[in-house]
């Protein structure tokens, strides 16, 4: 047993409890779990092409879903208690709203809203600010499969790996309009489903 194995095992055994430990692995992003529900809930609802209807099956899953046109930073918001998707659609682009829609049916299909972790803004229900570019809000597990959930459920990896490489030069333009997503989010599933390698 190396020195750091056995310091470690010690620190284990010693510790008085194991919430610290728990609680980072906890705070680790599941990102298989959250590609996984993206996949089952489409096919729930037969979806098997795009472009997926994020609203339809936002509604499907018993969700309201309310568009605003209002200034500042607020993206989109999901009230759980009140089963209710709000998306601010003022200076941004339909692309960016489906995302941010499917981002928080993600927070809600995932339920972070049950769990004793502490939620990003827009999962709380009120004052909820998104912004991809927020620091604390981009980086923490919740957001990360949040995003991960909203990509898989407008960019299905599995319709994506069946496209054969090598990409001609303007398909990952024409796959973002027909998949109605950024060309950025197509970008990123192409290469995550090694299209580009
Ligand atoms: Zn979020």
């Amino acid at each position: 047993m190396d020195e750091l194995d056995f310091s470690m095992r010690a620190a284990r055994e010693y510790a008085p409890d194991f919430d610290a430990d728990e609680r980072l692995r906890a705070a680790e992003p599941r990102r298989k779990m959250a590609r996984d529900a993206a996949l089952a809930l489409l096919k729930q609802h037969k979806v098997t092409m795009p472009a997926v209807d994020v609203e339809a099956l936002a509604r499907a899953c018993g969700l309201a879903v309310v568009f605003v046109e209002v200034e500042g930073k607020l993206s989109g918001q999901l009230y759980p208690d009140q089963r209710e998707i709000v998306i601010n659609t003022r200076g941004r682009s339909r692309e960016r709203q489906r995302f941010t829609l499917a981002h928080e049916l993600g927070h809600w299909r995932l339920t972070h809203h049950l769990s004793d972790m502490p939620l990003p803004a827009d999962t709380l229900g009120y004052s909820g600010v998104f912004e991809q570019d927020s620091e604390s809000e981009g980086r923490s597990a919740f957001e990360i499969e949040a995003n991960t959930f909203a990509s898989e459920l407008l960019i299905p990896s599995p319709w994506i790996r069946k496209i054969a490489k090598p990409l001609s030069a303007g398909l990952p333009q024409q796959l973002a309009q027909t998949y109605d997503v950024s060309r950025e989010a197509m970008f990123y599933q192409l290469m995550r489903c090694g299209r580009f390698t």
